[in-house]
């Protein structure tokens, strides 16, 4: 690995003004103490993501489901990003455009039945060249193994709950135990005595919850078993307002939840202590179902519950688990220089619109939570509203880091944002597309562009589009696109898509290259 020592120039690249900014509102600049100024080491970096986790079940974004005070303590201390969003709301590919600052049809992932090439630019690796120690404990899920880590400890695919197999530097080994906990156990065993503490570093967090089945750890298994979780006020949505899409998908809590899903049965591979307190819990739950023998809206409303408990109950485990690392922080006294991330690879349905899953560009799918904690630069409590992307990510690493931000990587560095600046050049919309059709949920393929008004969404294989009013419908009831009164914003929106398309150098390719995928499939299983 080659080592660059940093220079005066790198400090003052990463730290000093850049481009001509303002000042965001509610923001103080917040420069005084900022590391270049007396602070001769880089920030050190740890990235916490989760998997699925919306902002709707976060107490910090104004959750009226759950309370996440760990998680609530980053954006206490830290800057709360309103308005991030992902390019394209499904798992790998967002984490392939997360590593690369790429977008999907430029790093190759833009479905789940695309492998990642390892051997292509992220952000980790350029970390290492600038002599940052990197490392990657959790949720990998791109088919090939990692590259640009100095240690890596990840799930096999999806990986389970309970009692995972992880692969470690290449080397399999079984473990017993909840997944949430455990990954954090590794990461902290790095974070802790793994690592040389003379060089900066980047560490990757990244969990499996709460991704479905939802299946909830030892310590959570009856929280909210007391409760009512408030129902969002579009349960019972119809999708009449909008077009053909919405009411072909297949991700309704009413019809689409599996008996798996639902915790009619229990996971396999439970050890017998792990199964004796599943069943304690689920057991009584189950025979009170079986007793009031639901129907019609009462049983959507039963498996609402049922769904959103167990969902909130893994992130229970997401925020614990948050504690154990920030506790680590401040005992190492790391806290002061360490930037602290937290955010979730795409957005989710806790039932709005009657749904769960993602993949839409509807808003609660494409909207990101984003958390940045950095006490040594970011001033506590601020809040942000600028259009940003997972896109976005890497450049900001490498920013903060003083790397040099490669050329071809498509987003931009959130550093001035941080630090309570707006360059005046900052992007006014967002380009997104969603490639994986058919495939599970049946949610047609689609692209289109969000400005901080407006979201406009072509769904090209059906020839259908749609437009929203988000100042006047923030939860996108009624498509306006063939209002006449709304005719000049189609036509900017139209234009402006256009644009982003040629600046993000967006061909079909992407799509050819899923339906040759899924062409292959059928032959091998034919
Ligand atoms: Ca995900």
């Amino acid at each position: 690995m080659s080592h660059r020592p940093y220079t005066r120039r790198d400090v003052l690249r990463a730290f000093g003004a850049g481009a001509a900014t303002v000042a965001l509102p509610g923001c103080a600049t917040f420069m005084r103490r900022g590391p270049g100024a007396g602070q001769r080491r880089p920030p050190n970096i740890i990235f916490i993501m989760s998997d699925d986790h919306c902002a709707q079940a976060m107490s910090c974004y104004g959750s009226r489901v759950n309370r996440t005070p760990n998680i609530d303590r980053l954006a206490d201390e830290g800057m709360r990003f309103d308005n991030c969003f992902c390019t394209n709301a499904i798992c790998a590919p967002s984490r392939a455009v997360i590593l690369t600052g790429k977008h999907s049809h430029i790093n190759g992932v833009a479905t789940y039945a695309h492998r990642f090439d390892g051997a292509q630019t992220t952000f980790p690796k350029v970390l290492q060249q600038v002599g940052y120690q990197t490392a990657m404990v959790g949720k990998w899920h791109l088919k090939s193994d990692p590259t640009g880590f100095d240690y890596w400890d990840v799930l096999i695919g999806q990986g389970p709950y309970y009692n995972p197999t992880m692969i470690c530097n290449g080397e399999r080994r079984d473990h017993t135990g909840y997944t949430t906990d455990i990954i954090t156990d590794r990461a902290l065993a790095w974070l802790e005595s793994g690592r040389d503490a003379g060089r900066p570093f980047m560490l990757m967090c990244h969990h499996k919850a709460p991704h479905r089945n939802w299946q909830p750890g030892p310590d959570h298994l009856t929280l909210y078993d007391d409760v009512d979780i408030p129902e969002p006020p579009t349960l019972f949505d119809d999708w009449s307002g909008r077009g053909r899409a919405a009411t072909q998908q297949e991700m309704t809590i009413a019809r689409h939840l599996t008996p798996a899903d639902l915790k009619l049965k229990p996971p396999a591979d439970l050890t017998a202590e792990q199964r004796a307190a599943w069943d304690a819990a689920y057991n009584p739950k189950n025979e009170a179902f079986e007793k009031a023998q639901l129907s019609g809206r009462e049983l959507v409303r039963w498996k609402y519950q049922r769904y959103v408990k167990d969902y909130l109950r893994c992130v229970a485990s997401v925020d614990d688990n948050i504690g154990r690392l920030l506790g680590s922080l401040d005992r190492a006294g790391l806290a002061r220089n360490t930037i602290v991330v937290y955010t979730s690879d795409q957005g989710w349905y806790l039932g709005e619109h009657g749904w769960y899953d993602k993949r839409w560009m509807y808003e609660e799918s494409l909207r990101m939570p984003l958390l940045v904690r950095w006490p040594a630069a970011v001033q506590a409590g601020c809040v942000n509203r600028s259009l940003c992307q997972n896109l976005d990510f890497a450049e900001t690493f490498l920013d903060v880091a003083g790397a040099r931000i490669p050329g071809d990587m498509q987003g931009r560095s959130l550093l001035p944002l941080l630090r309570g600046r707006a360059p005046r050049d900052w992007r006014s919309s967002v380009y997104y597309r969603y490639y994986e059709q058919p495939g599970y949920h049946n949610v047609q393929r689609h692209e289109g562009v969000r400005t901080e008004r407006y979201k406009l969404i072509h769904f090209y294989r059906l020839g259908e589009w749609e437009l929203y009013d988000l100042s006047k419908d923030p939860d996108e009831m009624r498509s306006v696109y063939a209002d006449p009164a709304y005719a000049d914003e189609v036509a900017q929106l139209k234009a402006e898509l256009a644009r982003l398309r040629k600046r993000y150098r967006v061909t079909d390719a992407a799509d050819r290259e899923y339906d040759q995928l899924l062409e292959l499939r059928k032959k091998k299983s034919g």
